[in-house]
């Protein structure tokens, strides 16, 4: 194929061409092998060679996910159309969520359950805090009446990773809905589907799995799919029944779905097949985190997650005196590193963040680190 208009893609090309190392919180950097999928002609997603990305791409991630007994379902929205569908589809209208929240993202949760009609009780915590088994059994004890209780696997916007399998464990002992969102955990963190009793665990493309936004991944329980199946005006973009139809009937989705997405995301399934497996795949993710936590702490810098429960996919890292979390970026992002700015309310100001998921070598990390080391120093002079 011989490009006609080359000046069209180069005008494009130079506002948005890589310029800086990723250590964002996604969208992340991709590996090129994905890229290089994307890259493809398009054709129909009812024609039989997506079906077979499709329902090969259910498959992988089945076992990624060791969900055996669950469901897989892709949506063509960011990962948020799973909070809006889990509301939806499972909880009456007026009725009650336990919302736990220990950042800027299980806020969210909070306002999508409000803005569907629904009602949110909360268990809150400050930045850098978990939730405690003890505090959520006791909060459930207090509100007998709820439907489901949400989750925040890894709280992006502090770098916390909750001790989901406990967690679970109180839910199931309720017997309530439980709904995680897994954004920047799946892929990072590991999860048990099956074991720990989930009905709905959601993440995006863009963040651990390295590709880009615009596919959204979930493994649902069945009686999540028994209860929906009753629940009248559940709408129709994000019906739940309706995808677990299309992958069985049509081996796709209802509406037309991001398919060099799908493509990329399956080439990372069989990346980490090839990389030996979840296991091996999980610990590069457990070195880079202990590598940057490590370099941090070397620089003389304090990590806002509570000890115990660091995030394996982005660490939050409290700004010295007097030095605004902005600057570190801004600073970091002048010498070719784009990080990610602080984020949430109370902690935006004084902290910044290293996202460690994506393509990225450990050689970038150090590289990285030592740039970090010196923009401290310089910004220390100047404060
Ligand atoms: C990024 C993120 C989201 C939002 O995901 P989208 O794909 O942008 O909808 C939600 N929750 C967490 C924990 C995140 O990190």
């Amino acid at each position: 194929m011989q490009m006609q208009f080359e000046d069209a893609y180069k005008e494009v090309y130079e506002i948005v061409k890589p310029r800086y190392k990723l250590f964002t919180a996604g969208p992340v950097a991709c590996f090129p092998e994905v890229l290089e999928i994307m890259k493809v002609q398009m054709f129909s997603h009812r024609a039989k060679e997506y079906k077979v990305i499709h329902m090969d791409t259910l498959e992988r991630l089945k076992k990624f996910l060791e969900a055996e007994n669950g469901e897989i379902i892709l949506f063509p929205s960011s990962g948020t159309g799973f909070m809006e569908a889990a509301v939806r589809n499972t909880v009456p209208r007026g009725g009650k969520v336990l919302v736990t929240i220990i950042g800027a993202f299980g806020k969210r949760f909070k306002e999508v359950v409000e803005s569907n009609g629904r009602k949110a009780v909360t268990l809150e915590y400050e930045p850098g805090k978990a939730v405690k088994p003890e505090d959520l059994d006791d909060a459930l004890r207090k509100n007998p009446d709820v439907h489901a209780v949400t989750i925040t696997y890894n709280e992006t916007s502090t770098g916390v990773l909750n001790p989901l399998p406990e967690l679970a464990k109180v839910v199931n002992e309720h017997d309530k809905l439980l709904f995680v969102d897994a954004v920047s955990a799946m892929g990072g963190a590991d999860i048990k589907f099956d074991k720990w009793g989930i009905d709905i665990i959601f993440g995006s493309s863009q963040k651990a799995f390295g590709v880009p936004p615009g596919l959204a991944i979930a493994a649902i329980s069945q009686r999540v799919f028994e209860i929906a199946e009753k629940m009248p005006e559940r709408g129709w973009y994000f019906d739940l029944p309706l995808y677990k139809k299309f992958n069985y009937k049509k081996q796709g989705t209802p509406s037309t779905p991001p398919m060099p997405q799908v493509f990329g995301l399956n080439v990372v399934l069989r990346i980490i097949e090839k990389m030996g497996g979840k296991e091996e795949w999980l610990k590069m993710y457990q070195k880079r985190a202990e590598m940057i936590r490590n370099g941090v702490r070397e620089i003389g810098l304090e990590i806002l997650a509570e000890p115990g429960y660091e995030s394996p996919t982005i660490t939050a890292v409290l700004t010295p005196e007097g030095i605004k979390g902005e600057e570190v970026y801004n600073a970091m992002r002048e010498r070719g590193f784009e990080l990610a700015k602080g984020y949430g309310e109370g902690i935006k100001e004084k902290t910044f963040r290293i996202g460690h998921m994506g393509y990225m070598t450990f050689e970038d990390i150090e590289e990285m680190l030592q740039n970090l080391k010196e923009v401290i120093e310089e910004l220390k002079k100047k404060a």
